[in-house]
């Protein structure tokens, strides 16, 4: 049986592990969040230097964001979002990459049902 109504299944993935201890093993967050994470820092450097408001900082991010994402191949497993307010890649969730997870083979004995 399908694992989808257990609260640690995203997208065909089991997250049992990561969900134990989040953000504790560093390898499975997504390097092309790590590498945004210091543009950003940059961009916040510059955007004080010049004095940005908070309107134009945002443009300029999501143009850095557009032209950044354009120009490299970031990550070749990359599956981009296109729904607005989606993340820039559909195996991103919250900061890990959902390819670094196993594949949930159905329901388990560490089922748990998702919360309402
Ligand atoms: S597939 Fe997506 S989430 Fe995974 S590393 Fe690549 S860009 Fe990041
Ligand atoms: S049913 Fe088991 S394998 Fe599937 S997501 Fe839940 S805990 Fe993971």
């Amino acid at each position: 049986m399908p694992g989808r109504m257990c609260r640690f299944y995203q997208n065909g993935r089991c997250l049992y592990e990561e969900m134990l201890n989040p953000g504790y093993n560093r390898d499975w967050r997504c390097p092309v969040l790590k590498e945004q994470e210091g543009e950003y820092d940059k961009l916040l450097v510059q955007a004080d230097n010049f004095q940005l408001d908070a309107q134009a900082f945002r443009d300029l991010w999501e143009q850095r964001i557009e032209e950044y994402l354009k120009s490299n191949v970031v990550c070749r497993k990359m599956v981009a979002g296109v729904e607005e307010g989606e993340a820039f890649c559909t195996a991103l969730y919250k900061e890990v990459c959902l390819f670094e997870q196993p594949e949930c083979e159905g329901v388990c004995n560490l089922f748990k049902p998702r919360k309402e």
